[in-house]
């Protein structure tokens, strides 16, 4: 069992509500809804199609115009923004490209198969272990990976269901894309890649109103799964040089534009850290070690600095390759059982 997750609408004013699912930790994501007179727009749906029918419910108490969804807007392509476009099947549903090639690639089944074969390393314990050095003895890593990656993927992940069908974005865009929502301007902003390929904002410009997807983490320490780091920093003094005052973050709690300083804070001072060991020769796994980020130690789920490490690492070097997920998953885990020991 996870910890307790406190659901909530929020009601921003003139017709914009926001949900929350808090603290927000790994796939515990917040959404949105858009309302003028009838029209709607949904901003993003969650994990699995349970918690996304019971956040629809919870809209449509609290306005009529959430009775029909028009329009769905996934902010990037991450299951626990996704996953519950199933629900919204009939709806326009937009994304960046890269967000349409991120879910495809990543669709609920294939998480699901890698719960399952999650649960058969880890019925096996220690043969498990066995089988994995010999097979890491010969290069083959995968299972190694795996084996270390359900450690905290598991727990974290078995509170979802992953057995919906994965509804894809059926209209796409890039860059920038302006819409109506009755008579409200509504502007979707790409500037990812980021956090994932193709990270979106939706900004409410008449309410002063912005919903992050993953470009902002409140209180949590953001993964940065695709980079450039720089590309992150750059939308965030973009961000922060528009009108707004208030943020819905993809994870945490409502927030103003301090919320985008602590996250932009964060990425400089990660940047630096990590690019003072990559100029000193360190190794990627050695920097990992010796770099401490004390001033967010009250922020949940640190041991995503090491992904953010490796990111920065092929940021560093010119690589713009996918991220290997199931190995920056392995390494979380040993991060998180390493920072257990220290605490
Ligand atoms: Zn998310």
């Amino acid at each position: 069992m996870g910890a307790a997750v406190e659901k909530s609408l929020h009601e921003i004013g003139n017709g914009v509500f926001a949900y929350t699912q808090l603290p927000g930790s790994w796939g515990w994501s917040n959404a949105g809804l858009i309302t003028d007179g009838a029209e709607s727009l949904l901003v993003d749906t969650l994990f699995d199609e349970k918690i996304t029918a019971e956040m629809l419910a919870t809209m449509r108490r609290a306005t009529p115009a959430a009775k029909r969804i028009d329009r769905v807007v996934n902010t990037h392509g991450n299951g626990d923004h996704c996953y519950g476009n199933s629900l919204v099947a009939d709806a326009q549903i937009i994304g960046t490209v890269g967000c349409l090639e991120d879910l495809r690639e990543s669709p609920a089944s294939r998480n699901r198969l890698l719960m399952r074969a999650g649960r058969v390393v880890r019925a096996l314990g220690p043969a498990a272990r066995v089988i994995g050095r010999v097979l890491d003895a010969v290069g083959i890593h995968k299972l190694s990976h795996l084996a270390e990656a359900s450690e905290l993927a598991l727990p974290l992940f078995e509170q979802f269901d992953f057995s919906c069908e994965t509804v894809l974005p059926n209209r796409t865009f890039r860059d920038e894309l302006k819409l109506k929502v009755g008579d409200k301007e509504v502007v979707l902003m790409e500037l990812g890649p980021a956090h994932t390929s193709g990270d979106a904002v939706v900004w409410i410009p008449g309410d002063k109103t912005l919903f992050t997807g993953d470009i902002l983490f409140k209180d949590a320490h953001p993964v940065v799964w695709q980079g450039p780091v720089s590309n992150w920093i750059t939308g965030l003094h973009q961000l922060l040089q528009m009108d707004i005052e208030t943020i819905v973050p993809g994870h945490g709690p409502l927030t103003d534009k301090s919320g985008l300083r602590e996250i932009l804070h964060y990425l400089e001072v990660l940047s630096g850290e990590a690019r003072k060991r990559y100029n000193a020769g360190m190794t990627v796994e050695e920097a990992i070690i010796d770099i401490r980020l004390s001033e967010f130690d009250r922020w949940l789920d640190a041991e995503r600095m090491y992904t953010n490490v490796h990111t920065l690492y092929r940021d560093f070097r010119g690589d713009n390759t996918q991220p290997d997920v199931l190995a920056m998953f392995a390494g979380m885990s040993r991060m998180r059982k390493r920072m257990r020991k220290h605490n």
